[in-house]
């Protein structure tokens, strides 16, 4: 199959991420990144894109000179191609920050006073943690997705009067699996109250679109999107944020300061005080338009590959995999798994020593939600992408069948 999408791989760019990785007996093999739900290497139009401005870029929205113009320009076209990427509505905005745990911080320091927030307790801990002085409904996730749309029910009308603000994955970053967003969001909406999608691992994998899914905001992260680190953006309604005291004091932020105070912008800028990651930030947006320009393929080349991923598992001996839901549904490139009598950290080493094969163990910032899958272990994650190939899965299944032959 031929994706318009390229991937950093060795056939198409001199990479240094998918590259040959020496492996414990002295020989070297093509790197299998099964990690891409940690962060995903560049794609190679970002990368090509990148090299083409790095030569201009400058700070932003302060300078007459040609670069300082070329970056304002490349920035706020970034905020359209942002917006377009998540099909946002007319009025809504967007704020560029650090990444997806950015984007959450900022949304949870502007939240009007007295916001409940409701949320499911195995959400990854940027969404979980940052509503600290908030009244905060933590509900346990049930084992199927219609419970989850009756629980955030039960939970809204529990709330007190006032605003109130329903939290949730697109995708489990622990197990991949999908959450009914839609169907959570028209709960949200029959009881008044707002919704914020924590979109770090599903922007990757599907299109968004906040007026189909009437999601009110929507967080992600660029270096889980295929850009490099250090951008990420919140979109979603103005107001509360327009409202709220800036994220951060300082330059670009204020419309004027004078002896006798601060007047702040009202736009975005509001909460981007300090020069801005321009160059992570066109990146981001270079990767959005990407994604975007053939979503059937990201999803169908995905799709492959995970069936084939499934089916290999199934065959190691002893293996699991972990999974919030017992009903079928949609879900991303993303499972994690144990296997009886292996500890997932040895098997990681093991898998990168002996096969460079990269994956993820621990609890991957969702202690609750891991640990509750595996009752109190941690577990093995693996993660598809863009740069994944059938040779890639395939290593990976028959290290796992043969490690587990030789005995722990
Ligand atoms: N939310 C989910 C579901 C994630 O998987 C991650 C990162 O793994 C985050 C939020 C936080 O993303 P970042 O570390 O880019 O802020």
């Amino acid at each position: 199959m031929t994706l318009a999408l390229e991937p950093v791989v060795p056939t198409t760019v001199p990479a240094t991420l998918n590259t040959r990785v020496p492996l414990v007996t002295g020989e070297s093999v093509e790197y299998a990144n099964l990690d891409h739900a940690a962060s995903a290497p560049c794609l190679a139009a970002v990368r090509s894109a990148l090299d083409e401005f790095l030569p201009w870029y400058a700070s932003v929205h302060r300078g007459a000179g040609f670069a300082s113009q070329v970056s304002t320009k490349v920035y706020e076209r970034t905020r359209e191609r942002v917006l377009r990427f998540v099909d946002a509505r007319r009025t809504d905005t967007v704020i560029f920050t650090r990444n997806t745990t950015d984007s959450l911080n900022l949304l949870a320091r502007s939240l009007p006073r007295h916001t409940s927030v409701v949320l499911f307790d195995t959400e990854h801990h940027a969404a979980l943690l940052p509503w600290r002085g908030t009244d905060v409904h933590r509900i346990p996730t049930p084992r199927t997705r219609l419970a989850a749309v009756s629980a955030v029910d039960s939970a809204l009308a529990a709330c007190p009067e006032g605003p109130r603000l329903v939290v949730l994955t697109g995708a489990s970053n622990v197990t991949g699996e999908l959450l009914p967003v839609r169907e959570i969001a028209a709960v949200a909406r029959r009881h008044g109250a707002r919704i914020a999608l924590d979109g770090a691992q599903l922007a990757p994998h599907r299109a968004i679109s906040l007026r189909e899914l009437d999601v009110d905001y929507v967080a992600f992260s660029g270096h889980k999107l295929y850009a490099p680190f250090g951008a990420g953006a919140l979109i979603g309604r103005s107001d509360w944020l327009r409202a709220a005291t800036p994220y951060l004091a300082g330059g670009g932020a204020t419309k004027n300061v004078s002896e006798d105070g601060v007047v702040w912008h009202s736009g975005p800028e509001r909460h981007e005080a300090g020069s801005p990651n321009t160059v992570g930030v066109y990146a981001l947006g270079v990767a959005c338009e990407q994604l975007s320009a053939d979503w059937d393929a990201v999803t169908a080349h995905e799709e492959e590959l995970l069936t084939r991923l499934r089916r290999g598992l199934a065959a190691v001996p002893g293996l699991s995999e972990l999974r919030l839901f017992d009903d079928d549904g949609d879900r991303v490139g993303t499972v994690s798994l144990v296997v009886e009598g292996y500890e997932p950290g040895w098997l990681a080493a093991v898998l990168s020593a002996e096969y460079g094969i990269g994956v993820r163990d621990g609890a991957f910032c969702a202690h609750i939600c891991t640990r509750r899958l595996t009752g109190g272990q941690q577990a093995l994650r693996v993660s598809l992408g863009l740069g994944t190939t059938a040779e890639h899965v395939d290593r990976l299944v028959l290290a796992l069948r043969q490690i587990t032959a030789r005995g722990a």
